[in-house]
């Protein structure tokens, strides 16, 4: 018998139909002998229309109110579930945030857990029920509802089953593990049985939106192996786990790309101590977060500064930095919304040299321009131009060996 956390995401519990499956799969869980709490998201599309409900009255409402308001999207598959499991004659309690006595700060809409008692989970375990956990959200210690960010619920899962000390923590969602590149765009990927955290985290940080990245960080910190699967098959998933090694050995674990980001460039910057601060502390002012940087020296005491941020703060930075250029005395400011970032992962890294250069190699064998180079400890990140991404991701899968072998 096991202490298991499954969690679902908002696919999986998209209609009644689906609720009806996940309940199904949880009472199969719980008629092995084990206790089963479930962490559930919202049906699917309802966090995004709430927030837009509140988006239409004022573009900047409230944060308290919106975590009041958009919290209650758990708050309705988590009963609906209990009550499906009851009919189906199991016993079955849902239960808020602040019921879990899932304690946050009070940085609403984005609030961190700061822990978690959990005495009523435990007492109902020990009563037999299967215990449902609205995803997402916690209490400050006012008591107000807070919520944990988008895709929130997977940190509430690993932060429960951290709490419980669960001896699983699965995490079910609509695609069937990780994938060494994204199967869409390379028939080639493979999914991966084991990945490290570290690897993880930069995929979520990279753009792979399997799991928010809190929750790696959680997992890790409070080593709680997740297992990423499909709520539609009964395959095995993903382990994302510490690194062993065998992972090492391995040098590149996966390829991703991102194309949500654009890059702006001042040309021809007097060159002088404090010029970066100057350029880039507006953007950071304005909430806009930058991701790769790149400096240039040019002759005669002048420089180019390069960087990116996300192409939906593209516009805004643009004319931040239009201003800026002006008041710097930089002689240009260009901005390109068509570039793609394509990186590649993995711990074996750390041991293993001539992985840029491979890299770089590949990429220039298919006439692909690297704009830009950024690099990690485990991931090497170039910025090319957007329509090339799907040939260089192909290219670099190949390139690392990781095609599906025959
Ligand atoms: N319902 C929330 C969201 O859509 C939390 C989650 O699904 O993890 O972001
Ligand atoms: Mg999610």
């Amino acid at each position: 018998m096991a202490l298991i956390v499954q969690k679902y995401g908002g696919t999986s519990v998209g209609d009644l139909d689906r609720i009806r499956n996940v309940a199904e799969r949880v009472a199969r869980t719980f008629d092995q002998g084990n206790d089963v709490v479930v962490i559930l998201s919202a049906m699917s599309g309802e966090t995004d229309r709430l927030l837009d409900l509140a988006g239409k009255i004022t573009p900047f409402p409230d944060k308290r109110e919106v975590d009041m308001l958009v919290s209650t999207g758990e708050q309705v598959s988590v009963s609906l579930m209990a009550v499906t499991l009851q009919s189906m004659g199991y016993k079955a309690r849902s239960m808020l945030g602040h019921q879990a006595e899932i304690l946050t700060d009070n940085r609403f809409t984005r609030a961190r857990i700061l822990g978690i008692k959990a005495s009523r989970i435990k007492a109902l375990l020990a009563e037999k029920h299967i215990v449902i956990v609205a995803g997402f959200q916690g209490a400050d210690a006012n008591g107000d509802i807070t919520t944990l960010g988008r895709g929130g619920s997977d940190t509430s899962a690993v932060a429960v089953a951290a709490a419980l000390k669960a001896d699983k923590c699965e995490i079910f969602t609509d695609v069937d593990g990780i994938y060494t590149a994204d199967p869409n765009i390379c028939s080639k990927a493979r999914k991966l049985e084991r990945i490290s955290y570290d690897e993880m985290l930069e995929m979520a940080s990279l753009g792979a939106k399997v799991l928010q990245i809190r929750s790696v960080e959680f997992a890790k910190k409070y080593d709680v192996p997740i297992h990423v699967r499909s709520s539609f098959s009964e395959e095995e998933g993903t382990m994302v786990v510490y690194e062993d090694a065998n992972m090492e050995k391995v040098v590149v674990s996966g390829v991703t790309h991102n194309k949500n980001e654009a890059r702006i460039t001042l040309s021809k910057v007097p060159d002088r101590p404090g010029i970066a601060m100057q350029i880039l502390e507006p953007i950071a002012e304005a909430g806009i977060g930058v991701d790769m940087i790149i400096q240039n020296t040019r002759a005669g005491n002048l420089t180019d500064l390069t960087f990116t941020v996300p192409k939906s703060d593209f516009e805004a930075a643009l004319e931040i930095e239009q201003k800026i250029a002006e008041k710097i005395g930089a002689e240009d400011v260009v901005g390109d919304k068509n570039i793609a970032k394509v990186s590649v992962v993995g711990v074996g890294m750390r041991s293993h040299s001539g992985v840029a250069s491979k890299m770089f190699a590949a990429l220039a064998a298919e006439n692909i321009n690297i704009l830009m180079i950024s690099t990690s400890e485990i991931r090497i990140s170039c910025v090319i131009e957007e329509k090339y991404t799907e040939l260089a991701v192909r290219t670099l899968h190949t390139a690392f060996g990781l095609d599906e072998s025959i």
